[in-house]
């Protein structure tokens, strides 16, 4: 197949960092709304988060940043509906965002391997309206998230299980677990959401967690401020090491809510179990928990397999990036990527990457 169309930067994938590179990559009007196009694989505006379930709201624990410039519109977060779904908010406020600033974003289009022909750097995509084409492009920003990407630790006989396993990234709503027996995995608080929701609709609960909780006694995390998690994101980026754990940097944050919910007891974790088997977990010490279903709030992994033929990854099990852009291929940014990976390092990531764009074309 030949290229349909050559630009000089695709950019994959328009949540909070794609979203940031293309807004100032405008704004330094070095580079014209034509020079570059921006796929995304959803169906509407609103990245990661018009997939996320219905109850979660925003600032339920972190804070959540505006994107650049959206004070122009006179939109913030901070001001907006905390009763609605956070998934609407945000796609709403992405979608005005696109709008004002006339960036242009192609969906659903799906990127599905990025590749090398002789001196050109190939974008192969699919999409319901055009089928499968390629583009090719002289830079590229990579800023597809994690959401795709969902991570499930290994724990022996976890396929023997009859019951259900249910990934953050598939969590729905709490009926689903209506009378059932309920594991929760994970030290997080997507973990904590879930077994506050759960906690008068299913029959049982309990929480495992591989670490203990590091309790911040702060009612909401800006992660700007969480500098040792992002320092530690920073530095494993910098050496292509696998990205720790955000969590195990930030601590979780209690609010009103959750404490409460530590004082009756709900919110005690237990060291993760041993084994699964099928009808339940095995601890350590040899007892044993019946379960339904088991949810694993065991985080995700930066999505990156569709770069897989570039070979940047590392034997360390990371790509080498700093300051948004990849060591091991000057062509490549990757937006969104370890210390970038909150709202607050996605917008810090357009800046950064803009900039670098803007010197090489
Ligand atoms: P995403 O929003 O995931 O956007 C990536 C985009 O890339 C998606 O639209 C996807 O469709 C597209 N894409 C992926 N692969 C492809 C492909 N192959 N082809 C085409 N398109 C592709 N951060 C905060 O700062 N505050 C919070 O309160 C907060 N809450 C969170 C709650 C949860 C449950 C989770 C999982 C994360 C949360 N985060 C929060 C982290 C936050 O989601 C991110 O920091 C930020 O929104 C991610 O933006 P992004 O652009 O990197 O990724």
């Amino acid at each position: 197949m030949t290229s349909e169309q050559s630009v000089p930067v695709v950019i994959i994938g328009a949540g909070q960092a794609g979203l940031s590179v293309a807004y100032y990559l405008r704004r330094f009007e070095l580079v014209s709304g034509r020079d570059f196009v921006m796929f995304d694989r959803g169906p509407d505006a609103g990245g990661a988060w018009q997939h996320r379930w219905d109850s979660l709201r925003l600032g339920t624990a972190h804070h959540v940043n505006d994107l650049p410039g959206m004070a122009e519109l006179g939109i913030s977060f901070d001001t907006a509906d905390r009763s609605l779904p956070a998934k609407d908010v945000v796609a709403d406020y992405y979608r005005r965002y696109e709008e004002h600033f006339e960036l242009h974003v192609e969906r659903p289009v799906s990127v599905t391997s990025v590749f090398n022909r002789r001196a050109d750097l190939v974008v192969a995509s699919t999409s319901p309206e055009r089928g499968e084409r390629e583009t090719s492009a002289r830079l590229l920003v990579n800023a597809t998230g994690t959401w795709g990407a969902p991570f499930v630790p290994y724990y022996p006989g976890a396929h023997t299980f009859a019951g259900r396993h249910v990934h953050t990234a598939q969590y729905r709503s709490a009926q689903e677990f209506a009378g059932q027996r309920v594991v929760v995995v994970g030290g997080g608080t997507s973990a904590i959401g879930f077994l506050l929701e759960l906690e008068n609709v299913a029959a049982e609960l309990t929480w495992a967690s591989r670490r203990p909780i590091d309790w911040v006694h702060t009612e909401e995390l800006d992660l700007e401020g969480a500098s040792a998690a992002v320092a530690a994101q920073d530095e494993a980026a910098r050496s292509g090491r696998a990205l720790p754990s955000i969590v195990s940097g930030t601590g979780v944050p209690v609010s009103r809510r959750i404490a409460a919910g530590i004082e009756r007891g709900l919110l005690v974790t237990r060291p993760i179990f041993t084994a699964i088997e099928p009808n339940g977990v095995r601890w350590s010490d040899g007892s044993f928990t019946e379960a339904d279903a088991i949810i694993w709030a065991s985080g995700f992994r930066p999505e990156l397999r569709h770069l897989a033929p570039l070979k940047l990854r590392e034997k360390a099990g990371g790509l080498t990036v700093g300051a948004g852009a990849s060591w091991t291929d000057p062509r490549i940014f990757l937006a969104g990527y370890g210390p970038q990976a909150s709202t607050i390092g996605a917008n810090r990531a357009g800046r950064m990457i803009a900039r670098q764009i803007v010197a090489l074309l």
